[in-house]
């Protein structure tokens, strides 16, 4: 059922045409190994203050590179992972990471995308916590990307769980806004610092006149909402300067895209960061 096509350069294995429970449980078993045959690697992608032009952030993104598949879209093994239950394991590698680089770039938050079923996990909270004293980061250093999803459910517990991750002082993320159902009366009542519109959204601002007004309304009632509830709204999927200097127009204050920049190596971030 599942057919995507590859992107950043990475070969999906899903490009494949017949597409069938016997891959995904191929993927699978492979996923398994995956972390202890060192087959991980972390990319991270600049976003951009765009008022400042300067880069407070990055997106922290994972990469696998499978001994028997191949390299693996993360948009195919993340959903896979989180069915089998390894994306646990997977999001205690991935924070720890996030925490090495935020230690390497002191001043730089560094955003890693958490999957429902890791913080529905037992002990995530305190399990952060404990990361962060091991890893001598500080909370602030780390934010964590959520999907609207996650939210729009309305489950007390998923609630509970961000609001004892913004009181541990991480900043919470809510990533791919606009496509789950979350509604704005609980945008209101949720502690999250940034808010990131779904790439169809950045993409629609290339849409016809009347399609782009009717984004445009939404990115910049966004942002006013923003300013009243205390939280930044970023744009990501950005690759033409149209849509940057239109979110830009629209006050929304970061970016991130490949127009600006692509998910780089940890090496590659040093360098451009210049540390
Ligand atoms: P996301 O969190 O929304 O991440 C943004 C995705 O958009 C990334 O895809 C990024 O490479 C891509 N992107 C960045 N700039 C552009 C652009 O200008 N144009 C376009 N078309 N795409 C752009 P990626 O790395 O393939 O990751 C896909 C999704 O997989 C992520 O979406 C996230 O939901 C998930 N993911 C990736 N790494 C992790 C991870 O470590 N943990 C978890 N739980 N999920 C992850
Ligand atoms: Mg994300
Ligand atoms: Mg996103
Ligand atoms: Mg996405």
């Amino acid at each position: 059922a599942v057919k995507r096509k590859g992107k950043n350069g990475v070969l999906a294995y899903a490009e494949i045409d017949h597409f069938n429970l016997e891959a995904e449980q191929a993927i699978i078993r492979e996923l398994d190994f995956a972390i202890e045959r060192d087959e991980l690697r972390v990319v991270l992608q600049p976003i951009y203050d765009v008022f400042t032009r300067t880069i407070p952030k990055v997106e922290l993104l994972t990469r696998w590179h499978s001994q028997s598949l191949g390299p693996v879209s993360p948009e195919l093994f993340i959903p896979l992972a989180e069915r089998s239950g390894m994306i646990v394991a997977l999001g205690w590698w991935t924070l720890r990471e996030g925490c090495r680089i935020a230690r390497r770039h002191p001043g730089l938050q560094v955003c890693v995308n958490v999957s429902g079923a890791q913080l529905v996990s037992a002990g995530f909270v305190e399990g952060v916590s404990r990361l962060l004293k091991e890893e001598h980061v500080l909370p602030s250093a780390i934010a964590l990307e959520i999907t609207e999803t996650f939210f729009s459910g309305g489950s007390a517990l998923n609630e509970a769980i961000v609001s004892q991750l913004s009181e541990a002082g991480l900043d919470i993320i809510i990533d791919d806004f606009g496509i789950g159902y979350s509604n704005y009366d609980r945008l209101k009542k949720m502690p999250i610092s940034c808010l990131k519109f779904d790439k169809t959204f950045t993409n629609s601002l290339m849409d016809s006149d009347n399609d782009q007004a009717y984004t445009k309304e939404i990115i910049s009632s966004l942002v006013r909402l923003g300013r009243i509830a205390h939280f930044s709204v970023t744009a990501e999927g950005i690759e033409f300067p149209a849509q940057l200097s239109a979110v830009q127009g629209l006050g929304c204050q970061y970016a991130q895209g490949y127009l600006m920049a692509r998910p780089m190596s940890p090496a590659d971030l040093a360098t451009l960061l210049g540390a």
